[in-house]
């Protein structure tokens, strides 16, 4: 950590990382502040140092801290029963799956599998993928038969487990931990042509590979930096996947819960193309703060893929996260923050664009799921610099800032996060 930072931390934060580091794996670095208590928009570290929250926990507090509804109905469920195991089933639990098919619109017959996290809700979805991929002609295990492949992203993220990290682009963090699982190949994000051509290499012979069994990709690539992948390339992926009996998986556990606009992002033209996923994950901002993800397969033939046996988790479907998840799901309806998310959203990118900071070269994202380009690559001095200044904001590349505040922002919060932003020196030297 860099020594200036201590310097302008408080006391007691200090105190704390210096334990944290004792007795953590050092995964995440050392961490910028020791938190305390929220509300609303608003956290406060153990210092007592007051903080705007456009991070939310990397696009996961939807509510913010300590919404009354959301608190009241983990409380609630917690007097009840947290937990029961997949044995039985609870009310809560089964109102979320319900509730989750009808908000994607899924057709008759979708069915949800709840798991803890984006990378869990992934790691169904390639196992139902690769059950499907068996299905398909040319495949495994038919005589002669080659492996279904799975095609994945360039620039790609889909969690750290390690099915989910095989379909994950970023070198760094897959290689060393390669060989990975096999048949997983990756295709440049936003080229139709390149994905074309990788569904041409299935074929007989010798040359031949297996055939497509799923593309996955995400529609706005979050940890890339927030990075639309292109409406038509979606559509052309759906007519590819079309075409070879493939299925679409869109991994929304950044985009999806009412973050970029809409319930779901594939249900925005401007990023779809206005396409029906074949599966869409989800974690992230659905539990609003709980631990809490999944899938949900398209239709019923899918979803009979899975059969008692095929997959499943402790957690899963756990009735206190479930109990998180639809009182999120309420507020953000009830509160209108789907509305919210795409109004504050073009607020704050309007706000940034005319800030007159030149920092500042390009501004991108939907509803509040969005990114900041800088003129050069300072991105970690300029987050500290936000953070020092009550701001929190999130350096997604090391010239970019990611800004996923909760969708319980205000028009006067949008402001205040605004006048920070271009308060933010440009000369900041390189990280
Ligand atoms: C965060 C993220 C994941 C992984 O979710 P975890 O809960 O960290 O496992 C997967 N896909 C996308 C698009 C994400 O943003």
């Amino acid at each position: 950590m860099a020594t200036e930072q201590l310097e302008t931390m408080g006391s007691e934060d200090a105190k704390w990382l210096g334990e944290y580091s004792q007795v953590h794996m050092n995964v995440f670095g050392t961490p910028l502040r020791v938190m305390d208590h929220g509300e609303g928009a608003h956290i406060w570290d153990v210092d007592g140092n007051e903080y705007l929250d456009f991070l939310a926990g990397i696009a996961v507090n939807s509510l913010g801290y300590a919404h009354p509804k959301w608190v009241k109905a983990v409380s609630e469920q917690a007097a009840r029963a947290a937990h029961v195991s997949n044995y039985f089933a609870t009310e809560p639990q089964i109102r979320l799956a319900a509730r989750l098919v009808e908000l994607a619109g899924a057709p008759d017959g979708s069915h949800v599998y709840f798991g803890n996290s984006g990378a869990e809700g992934n790691e169904a979805a390639l196992k139902l993928a690769k059950l499907h991929g068996r299905t398909l002609p040319g495949a495994l295990p038919s005589i002669g038969g080659k492996p279904a492949r799975i095609l994945a992203l360039t620039h790609g993220f889909h969690g750290r487990t390690l099915g989910a990290l095989s379909a994950t682009w970023k070198p760094a963090i897959r290689n060393p931990f390669e060989p990975l699982v096999p048949n997983i190949e990756f295709v440049e994000a936003g080229d139709a042509c390149a994905l074309q051509d990788a569904f041409a290499e299935t074929g007989q012979g010798h040359h031949g590979k297996g055939p497509v069994a799923a593309v996955i990709m995400e529609l706005i690539q979050g940890e890339a930096g927030v990075r639309p992948v292109g409406a038509d390339y979606v559509k052309r992926a759906r007519q590819l996947c079309d075409e070879h009996g493939a299925l679409l998986i869109i991994d929304e556990v950044q985009t999806g819960i009412g973050r970029t606009g809409s319930w779901f992002a594939f249900q925005r033209k401007d990023l779809s193309g206005g396409i029906t996923p074949d599966i869409v994950t989800f974690a992230k901002g659905v539990g609003g703060g709980f631990p809490m993800g999944g899938m949900i397969a398209f239709g019923s033939k899918l979803s009979a893929l899975f059969t008692p046996g095929s997959h499943g988790s402790t957690f899963a479907g756990n009735p206190l996260g479930a109990s998180a998840a639809l009182a999120t799901l309420s507020v953000i309806e009830q509160e209108h923050l789907v509305a919210n998310a795409e109004a504050r959203g073009e607020q704050l990118r309007n706000g940034i664009a005319s800030c007159g900071n030149p920092l500042f070269v390009s501004v991108r994202g939907r509803g509040l799921l969005d990114a900041v380009e800088l003129s050069h690559p300072c991105a970690h001095a300029a987050m500290n610099w936000a953070l020092e200044h009550g701001l929190i904001v999130n350096a997604v590349t090391p010239s970019a800032l990611r800004l996923a505040p909760p969708l319980i922002v205000t028009e006067q919060d949008v402001d205040q996060a605004v006048s920070v932003l271009a308060g933010i020196p440009a000369d900041l030297p390189n990280d």
